[in-house]
């Protein structure tokens, strides 16, 4: 029998997705994208998927279940479970093992690819994560991996942060390594986390001590969304800021954890001008941060007819560029993993060159990941592969995890 556990908000909540002045949810059909201007025309079946997914966006617009309850399900996990590789493409790394705690996840993004936006399911949480993660680094009998914690929920909020469960979990963590001192494994640890997450104390200890007590095991990074300023309440209901994000990271550094890269996700492809990556990589910056990662956003199609009107009620044709970006015919085996569709390719191209070009007159490092790489066939001489000197046991590995890739062509080490 699983118990149900309420959660207390970490702030107040910030979701201004009920509160969108002349907003009304819409049906996306051939008609709106004509209305709309749209300078494509989607197949019968992406149509079809738009259709479906907004009147689903309709229903659930109107009885308000956009956003799920803040409460979780406590369960636990079977001890038999093996740990899960974190693979989303070939060209993904075959050694880094998946963090998971939970089922499901608070923080609520509309845009969220591990369920498309739908958060209706109940969240479960494993109470008996630290035990189960400890019989699992049993298990690998002291062999060299990249646990990632966590790529299929957020690692640090109000339910695995309130239980002690993300406090125990890299006490599980501090343990092996005290036990295991040669040990190249690294902890990977990708957040959007802000400052009172990582001071959430648990019996005594902040997350931050405790990751502290991991420094040289465990890397740090934030993960940074960019959108329009009037779109974070809504698609991210309840995710630190991105300034807070950032006053982590610093923080981290403080406290001597290496916590000096992005993993710039999703980026709205359309949002993407000179002065909105200028602004950010100045912040980037400021935070002392040496690189970052941009993943432009990938979604269902069913998930495109959410973001699509909620980015037209900022502005219209932001929205009309993303049915353009992402319904074209041509752009149909652009598929990056289960049913996500990354934008047009030409687009990405020219979006990633424009964010180098910035990121080299500003000084930062900047990567992509291998998928990408390929799919757009940028070379290592437009986008340097950054390596991480040992992310995985001695070898090199690229940075900026989903996929500490083991790099064949190494033209930077950090
Ligand atoms: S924080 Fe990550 S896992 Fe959680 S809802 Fe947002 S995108 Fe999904």
């Amino acid at each position: 029998m699983s118990e149900h556990v309420r959660l207390n908000k970490l702030r107040e909540s910030k979701s201004k997705l009920y509160e969108m002045h002349g907003f009304a949810p819409r049906i996306i059909n051939q008609p709106y994208l004509e209305e709309l201007k749209v300078g494509v025309r989607p197949s019968k079946e992406t149509l079809h998927e738009l259709q479906k997914g907004s009147s689903d966006f309709v229903n659930k617009y109107e009885n308000r279940s956009l956003v799920a309850e803040l409460s979780c399900l406590l369960e636990d996990i079977p001890l038999d479970e093996p740990l899960k590789t974190h693979r989303y493409t070939s060209r993904c790394p075959i050694d880094v093992l998946e963090v998971n705690p939970m089922s499901g996840c608070n923080v609520n993004c509309l845009y969220c690819l591990v369920v498309d936006g739908d958060h209706s399911a109940p969240k479960k949480l494993y109470k008996n994560y630290a035990s189960y993660l400890r019989r699992k680094l049993t298990e690998d009998n002291g062999a060299d991996h990249c646990y990632y914690f966590a790529p299929q929920t957020e690692p640090f909020q109000e339910s695995t942060l309130q239980t002690g469960t993300a406090h125990d979990i890299l006490r599980e963590f501090i343990a092996y390594f005290k036990q295991k001192p040669k040990s190249k494994s690294k902890v990977f640890v990708l957040s959007k986390a802000g400052k009172e997450e990582l001071q959430y104390k648990n019996n005594g200890d902040t997350i931050l001590d405790l990751m502290r007590k991991l420094s040289g095991n465990l890397v740090y990074h934030t993960s940074i969304s960019v959108m329009p300023p009037e779109l974070y309440p809504v698609l991210e209901p309840r995710a630190a800021s991105i300034e807070n994000r950032l006053e982590a990271a610093v923080l981290c550094q403080e406290n001597k954890i290496e916590a000096d890269w992005a993993v710039v996700q999703p980026a709205i492809p359309a949002f993407l001008t000179d002065k909105t990556i200028d602004d950010l990589l100045r912040k980037f910056k400021e935070a002392n941060l040496k690189g970052f990662k941009p993943e432009m956003l990938t979604l269902s199609i069913k998930n495109l007819a959410w973001i699509g009107q909620l980015t037209g009620y900022i502005d219209k044709s932001m929205e009309k560029k993303l049915y353009e970006l992402y319904t074209a015919p041509e752009n149909k085996n652009n598929v990056k993993h289960k049913n996500r569709v990354a934008p047009n390719r030409e687009f990405t191209h020219k979006a990633m060159m424009k964010l180098k070009e910035h990121a080299d007159k500003l000084g930062l490092d900047m990567t992509i990941c291998s998928w990408v790489r390929s799919e757009l066939n940028i070379t290592p001489k437009e986008v340097p592969v950054v390596m991480r000197k040992n992310l995985i046991g001695n070898r090199p590995a690229e940075i900026g995890v989903c996929k500490p890739a083991i790099g064949l062509h190494r033209t930077k080490r950090i």
